[in-house]
């Protein structure tokens, strides 16, 4: 798999690598003398337990639940804090709530607040429409100069490169909630929000992950141009430029631009991606997949660009709206890329029939979904469980394990020849 993982050149983000397994061992100590912040339900999935305790629950299950097949007692995961991480997220926070200061206090110019609000569009449209919809999903296909473009909008977010984001985000979709999901939300809000960082992976995130195909990044010149300048190139363009542009152009003084344009908008993109992965993969309606944690959720819709509409998406993961919604609300991202189609940049956008949709609301929703009649929605709000199923999630579009029905179903804008 990616060999980048436990490489030396990746910065501070990346940092959460694997924890050799040999070192899980000496670990095992009570998560609460770790990590005194967490939620309960961490603890309790955190709290060490014994191979043997797990096998004879596991036999246990097995002779209760009938048919159930006994599962391989879980590897301990004990946390391993990089401390690294946990300081740089300390010290963002810090210059963030700085450039908070300045930006309520009239301490920044008129032209830099305008920069900062464009800064923060454009490093949004470098994951939602870059990272997220072009690369990790391939929900459409973008010309060269609308992928640079987008390289360097995902450059300026800093949420690792392009590569790294696209492994982290394809094991998201294929294992969700599992302890192979780099942000497994079942490890309560903390971890999925920013706990996730500020720990070593669990193993199975590089073992199942080594089986997610990754063979179409390779093969992109774009992404792998940025994947061997990125230690330059993200210094320079998500922190220096941002500051040195208003001091430059319209004499700003360097360091109320490097609050304001470079660590708040930061500091609230971050935020804004990870609601993504904790809210929406805990409160909200499950109108096309009950069985599956993540959610529609407004709020998370707006702060996202339109990455909110999170149990269709998972559900759907190759649409290039992300969301079933015929317009562009909540979703500035989709207008984007419709009018990068109408320029001729952006073509092969894939999107889901009505139809497909509503079959889909009908066979697995939570009954919530427009087209589902009252009465249904009433008694599935009754019996409301979620238990997860995985085996038929799908990264994206070319996923080998995609539904033929899918792929014969699936409706195609601008196709190309
Ligand atoms: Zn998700
Ligand atoms: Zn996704």
């Amino acid at each position: 798999m990616a060999p980048n993982v436990t490489s030396t050149t990746t910065l501070f983000l990346a940092e959460a690598a694997v924890c050799p397994p040999s070192t899980l061992a000496t670990l095992r100590r009570p998560s609460s003398a770790t990590m005194p912040s967490m939620t309960p339900v961490a603890k309790t999935v955190l709290s060490p337990v014994t191979p043997t305790a797990t096998a004879t629950a596991a036999a246990a299950t097995t002779v209760t639940a009938g048919a159930q097949p006994a599962r391989p007692a879980p590897e301990p995961y004990a946390w391993k804090i990089v401390w690294r991480n946990v300081l740089a997220f300390v010290y963002l926070h810090y210059a963030a709530l700085r450039g908070l200061f300045l930006f309520f206090t009239g301490g920044i110019m008129f032209p830099t607040y305008m920069w900062s609000i464009l800064l923060l569009t454009l490093s949004s449209q470098g994951i939602t429409a870059g990272a997220h919809r072009l690369w990790a999903h391939r929900a459409y296909k973008a010309k060269l100069p609308l992928r640079i473009f987008l390289m360097l909008c995902q450059t300026l977010a800093f949420q690792n490169h392009i590569y790294e984001w696209v492994r982290d985000h394809r094991v998201h979709h294929k294992f969700t909630d599992t302890d192979a999901d780099p942000h497994n939300a079942s490890r309560g809000f903390f971890f999925s929000h920013m706990g996730w960082l500020m720990v070593r992976k669990h193993p199975d995130v590089r073992r199942k992950g080594a089986g997610v195909d990754m063979s179409d990044l390779d093969q992109d010149s774009v992404v792998m141009f940025q994947k061997k300048t990125f230690v330059v190139l993200m210094p320079m363009i998500a922190f220096l430029l941002p500051a040195y542009i208003p001091y430059k152009m319209w004499g700003e003084s360097f360091w109320g631009a490097f609050y304001v344009s470079s660590m708040l908008r930061y500091v609230i993109s971050l935020h804004g991606t990870w609601l993504v992965n904790s809210a929406a993969h805990i409160w909200g309606m499950r109108p096309i997949d009950k069985e599956i944690s993540p959610t529609e959720n407004y709020f998370v819709a707006h702060v996202a660009f339109g990455e909110g509409w999170h149990n269709y998406h998972h559900v759907f993961p190759w649409d290039y709206k992300a969301a079933e919604l015929g317009n562009y609300y909540g979703n500035l991202t989709t207008a984007m890329l419709d009018f990068m189609a109408w320029i001729g940049q952006a073509y092969d956008l894939k999107t889901v029939s009505k139809e497909m949709v509503e079959r889909r609301a009908a066979r697995t929703g939570d009954g919530t979904h427009s087209s589902v009649s009252g009465h249904d929605h009433h008694q599935n709000q009754h019996n409301h469980h979620h238990h997860h199923h995985h085996g038929d999630e799908v990264w994206g579009w070319g996923d080998k394990d995609m539904p033929q029905e899918d792929v014969l179903g699936a409706t195609i804008i601008k196709k190309s020849d």
